[in-house]
């Protein structure tokens, strides 16, 4: 297992009272310093590298930000080392991406800062300023040559920005389980993606006091069989961990320990289908006890051991389920 951080993601400081605050990564890499792990130094991302996913006027704001402390919008402020740690972010998951493809170490941990996933392809968005994930999975077919890679969002809220940048596309297959309705506001079940990528865009949006049982049923019953079906060459998992229930952003009711179920099912899937190839990714979660407990459950499970193995008995979340089963059921027969 490979763990990849820097003390640099550390010194992003969006401001006081922010949640998205450097204790955050300090909490996650003091959860793992006794993990028997490989620790990567990672590199910075290439302006190529994120110009895959973002358009240049994007990374030209973001560049003119350097050493500065502004704000790109309401809730995404940056500080001096804001930019520096950004590009780091996204380097260490195309340094994750790259080892786990082409190294004898499969399984990767990026415990990184600023968070991706709402950053869009034109601007920062909801504490984010480059989509690290997108730029690794659009690194892993541009560069390592696989032609199918899944990204699946636990993040309690909806990744839209991976979903705008891949929903167009049938190489990358984006699934996200999020509080639905909640920010960013996107994510229903019938945003299934557009043109080539019909299908290939699979939204869960579950309603708020979901708990471990909803999440493993819409594992079992949605984001498996789909998986299986897609049979991806790489595992890229956008891991927030403010669905669990101290978190005090969102409204979801999961346990740390639930984090190393959903890990042991995607692990089974990089197993089946993508010899072993997973790399997970910090995203939110902003209780800090919740954010270490979790981030260890998942580690632990990465380096083999077992996951509790709950039961995946849906309450709130049953029709949630339902609808994004009946969306996707004619592609997937599922
Ligand atoms: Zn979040």
């Amino acid at each position: 297992v490979l763990l990849l951080s820097d003390e640099l993601m550390v010194r992003h400081d969006p401001g006081p009272g922010h949640p998205e605050r450097p204790e955050r990564l300090r909490a996650a890499q003091a959860a793992l310093e006794d993990l028997e792990a490989t620790r990567v130094t990672p590199t910075r991302a290439t302006r190529a590298q994120i110009a895959r996913v973002h358009e240049e006027s994007h990374i030209d704001r973001v560049d003119s930000l350097h050493g500065r402390v502004d704000a790109l919008d309401p809730d995404t402020s940056v500080s001096e080392h804001s930019v520096d740690a950004a590009y780091l972010a996204a380097g260490a998951l195309v340094d994750a991406t790259a080892a786990v493809t082409s190294g004898d170490d499969k399984r990767a941990f990026a415990l990184v800062r600023p968070p991706g996933h709402h950053a869009e392809a034109q601007v920062a968005m909801g504490f984010c300023l480059f989509n690290n994930v997108a730029v690794a999975a659009a690194h892993a077919v541009a560069e390592l040559g696989l032609e199918r890679v899944l990204i699946v969002d636990w993040d309690v809220h909806h990744g839209n920005g991976t979903q705008h940048m891949f929903e167009a596309r049938r190489d990358i297959l984006f699934c996200s389980l999020h509080q639905y309705p909640f920010y960013p506001g996107s994510g229903a079940p019938d945003e299934q993606g557009r043109s080539a990528g019909e299908g290939y865009n699979v939204n869960v949006g579950l309603p708020a006091g979901c708990g471990p049982g909803d999440y493993l049923a819409a594992f079992d019953d949605v984001v498996l069989p789909i998986a299986d079906a897609f049979a991806p060459q790489l595992v890229l998992v956008s891991a927030g961990f403010d669905a669990h229930r101290r978190d005090p952003l969102a409204g979801m009711e999961l346990e740390s320990e639930t984090y190393a179920d959903l890990t042991d099912k995607l692990l089974s899937v990089a197993e089946r289908h993508a010899d072993g190839r997973i790399v997970l990714c910090l995203e939110g979660g902003y209780d800090l006890k919740a954010l270490g407990q979790s981030v260890r459950a998942c580690a632990d499970v990465l380096c083999g051991v077992a996951a509790p193995g709950a039961n995946a008995e849906p309450t709130r979340g049953a029709d949630a389920i339902a609808k994004t089963r009946a969306v996707h059921r004619p592609r997937w027969s599922i």
